[in-house]
């Protein structure tokens, strides 16, 4: 089973209670389906299937590779230089 070399780069892991939406949409008033966070800096940004797909973006441009979902009950994890698919309980 393939494994995340990047935990060491989570630096936060809990989803804030109140998120207001994609970071990047809010100012551009885009829409978004999914909410993503990334772990190594807390930005909140947008998946795949959304139309701006921020939270990849965000990884292109920072090179923050392990981001986790933001949506309520979701406690995975996903690392892009890996494309591993992990939980929050493994990543602590
Ligand atoms: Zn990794
Ligand atoms: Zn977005
Ligand atoms: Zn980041």
């Amino acid at each position: 089973m393939a494994t995340c070399a990047h935990l060491d780069t989570i630096r936060i892991i809990d989803v804030p209670s109140r998120i207001a939406g994609c970071e990047e949409c809010l100012k551009i008033g885009g829409e978004w389906v999914h909410l993503r966070m990334c772990t190594g800096c807390g930005t909140i940004g947008c998946c795949d299937s959304s139309p701006h797909r921020h939270a990849t973006a965000h990884f292109q441009e920072t090179g923050h590779p392990v981001l986790r979902s933001a949506e309520k009950g979701e406690r995975w994890l996903w690392c892009f230089i890996d494309e591993v698919r992990f939980e929050v309980a493994q990543a602590k």
